[in-house]
């Protein structure tokens, strides 16, 4: 099973059909396989642990303020799987806990929608440890590996270039900045490359990366999807674009 990146943008694309989102379905419909189940890591569940939703029936989380009210009506009804929540506690032990107060979250479930419509695939969330550093989550995500021999879909959703402060309101389609480009083409390029060193230690970017990734959250659920990459997989970017000229939507799959 390929390893999928996805840039989640704004939550208000759950109910969009736009050019980001169709990506988002034709990414779930060329799998080569239905997934037994997602791992999804959102950058929306950013706590002091690494947790491990552990629960049949994960609420859908409306994690946001000051959207329409369609859009806190959305339920995505995917079962969870308290099962694969321990093989993913295993895997991780003894760094995971089981959680049974999270959900699915705007980050997972915006992508989800399109993706798998059906919702018919146990979908299990494991949070990003906020204390812990870009080295830690590289390597700790490296044990997941397995799950992709199982046939699990692990899912990242975050943004590669995520600063609301230069974000263009009500401008959408605003011209990306020059350093949002100069960094997310760093990416592809270092991901072309095959070296992941400089996109785990991405602190060390300069400029870019710190207008780029101003807070961690968003660019470490890339990282956790880096870390599934393998000598022979191949790299593509299934979506991009930038929205309101400082939010990559690129996405990536490996394998
Ligand atoms: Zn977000």
């Amino acid at each position: 099973m390929p390893a999928i990146f996805v840039g989640h943008g704004n939550p208000m694309n759950a109910l969009s059909r736009n050019a980001y989102t169709v990506a988002w379905s034709a990414i779930g419909a060329g799998l080569p396989a239905k997934p037994r189940a997602i791992l999804s890591i959102s950058a929306h569940w950013y706590v002091p642990r690494t947790a491990v939703t552990a629960m049949a029936k994960p609420p859908t989380i409306h994690d946001f303020g000051g959207f329409p009210r369609e859009l806190h009506e959305v339920q995505y009804p995917a079962p969870g799987s308290l099962e694969f929540a321990a093989e993913v506690a295993d895997l991780l032990m003894p760094v995971a806990v089981m959680d049974t107060n999270w959900g699915l979250d705007h980050g997972t479930w915006s992508v989800l929608m399109h993706m798998f419509p059906e919702a018919d695939i146990p979908v299990v969330q494991l949070s990003i440890d906020e204390t812990r550093e870009a080295t830690w989550h590289h390597s700790t995500a490296r044990r997941l590996a397995p799950l992709r021999d199982q046939g699990v879909l692990i899912l990242g959703s975050g943004n590669i270039v995520h600063n609301l402060h230069a974000y263009s309101w009500g401008k959408r389609h605003a011209e990306p900045y020059d350093w949002a480009l100069r960094f997310e083409n760093g990416v592809r390029k270092a991901l072309n490359s095959g070296n992941p060193e400089p996109l785990i230690a991405y602190e060390g970017l300069g400029q870019d990366a710190l207008l780029s990734v101003p807070t961690p959250e968003h660019y470490l659920p890339f990282l956790y999807i880096l870390a599934q990459r393998r000598e022979d997989d191949s790299i593509s970017f299934p979506a991009e674009g930038f929205d309101g000229g400082s939010i990559s939507m690129l996405a990536v799959r490996i394998g």
